[in-house]
């Protein structure tokens, strides 16, 4: 039976040392502030939205939110991102994703300042986190890299199999593991023989966004799984990329959903927050 990783400890243990250099922050002067900007009245991102706030709250960041209605032109929307780029008092922004239909998403990603792309999504960023050389952490990945540190889960020669290749989780996910001297396969929709490969992975990690996708013969006994979906199943209730029962039994160490990933990105995008003051203040 596998151990579960879980990520609401180490979120909070994350979000505790945040705290920490927020009022070491604020003793000296600096503040810390997130600009959340949502399109739309998507409930999921509502409710995306709402758990950065309680987290900007819970570390002592103040959160500004930016809700726009759904017919907002891009126009609207980059002057909008241009202000708070030029706003000295703003030191992340994010700008939460799917944007509603039309609006271009990499134009709105293009147009945040590098220095406050505390989602790390903008291609200077990417950039960084190619070469291994970066300031902001992609923050889905960089939680999951603080989990396996936590559980004292070692990367270094082991096979990691990262099934999807998304910009935003699967191939900045390889990277990191890379960087810890992981061997890396990255998996996708138009791989053949897919369960073949799963099953020479030490670390399994699933972002592929189908619920259950991760059966427990696509999986090696012993291995460590990392779930980041986040699905609907056939009852409306949210689970992941991994069939969570039939897989543990065969894991060594699985994140459930919910609480894994999702409270490790979260944290991320604090931490984030907090490096991105410190670079606007000279403090890095
Ligand atoms: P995405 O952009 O839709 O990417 C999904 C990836 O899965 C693609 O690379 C796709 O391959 C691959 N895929 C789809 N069907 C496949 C199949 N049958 N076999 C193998 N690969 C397949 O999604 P994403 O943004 O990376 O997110 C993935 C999941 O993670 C979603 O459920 C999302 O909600 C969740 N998520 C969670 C967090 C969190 O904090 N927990 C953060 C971000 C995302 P192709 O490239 O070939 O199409």
């Amino acid at each position: 039976m596998a151990r579960i990783i879980d990520g609401k400890l180490v979120s909070q243990a994350v979000k505790d040392g945040v705290k920490e250099q927020v009022s070491l922050l604020n003793s000296k002067g600096v503040s810390v502030t997130l600009a959340v900007i949502i399109v739309g009245d998507d409930p999921a991102s509502r409710i995306y939205v709402n758990n950065k706030k309680k987290a900007c709250e819970a570390t002592g960041i103040i959160s500004r939110e930016y809700a726009l209605p759904a017919d907002t032109s891009l126009e609207e929307l980059l002057a909008l991102i241009e202000k708070l780029n030029n706003d000295s008092e703003v030191n992340g922004i994010l700008c939460q994703l799917p944007l509603p239909e039309g609006l271009d998403e990499k134009a709105v990603i293009t147009a945040i300042s590098p220095e406050k792309d505390v989602d790390a999504f903008n291609a200077v960023n990417t950039g960084h986190i190619m070469i291994g050389d970066y300031t902001f952490l992609p923050c889905t990945p960089a939680g999951i890299t603080e989990m396996l540190d936590y559980y004292d889960i070692p990367v270094r020669g082991k096979h990691c199999v990262v099934i999807g290749r998304s910009n935003i989780v699967g191939k900045p996910m390889a990277m990191l593991l890379l960087k810890r001297d992981g061997t890396v396969t990255i998996c996708h929709s138009k791989t053949e023989n897919l369960a073949d490969i799963t099953r020479q992975a030490d670390i399994l990690v699933a972002a592929v966004g189908r619920a259950k996708f991760v059966s427990a013969d696509m999986v090696k006994e012993g291995a460590v799984v990392i779930d980041v979906g986040m699905n609907r199943d056939a009852d409306g209730k949210l689970c992941g990329d991994v069939d969570f029962e039939a897989v543990e039994k065969k894991a060594s160490f699985i994140t459930p959903v919910p609480g894994g990933v999702g409270p490790m990105t979260i944290a991320t995008l604090m931490k984030n927050t907090v490096i991105a003051a410190k670079l606007q203040n000279g403090l890095l």
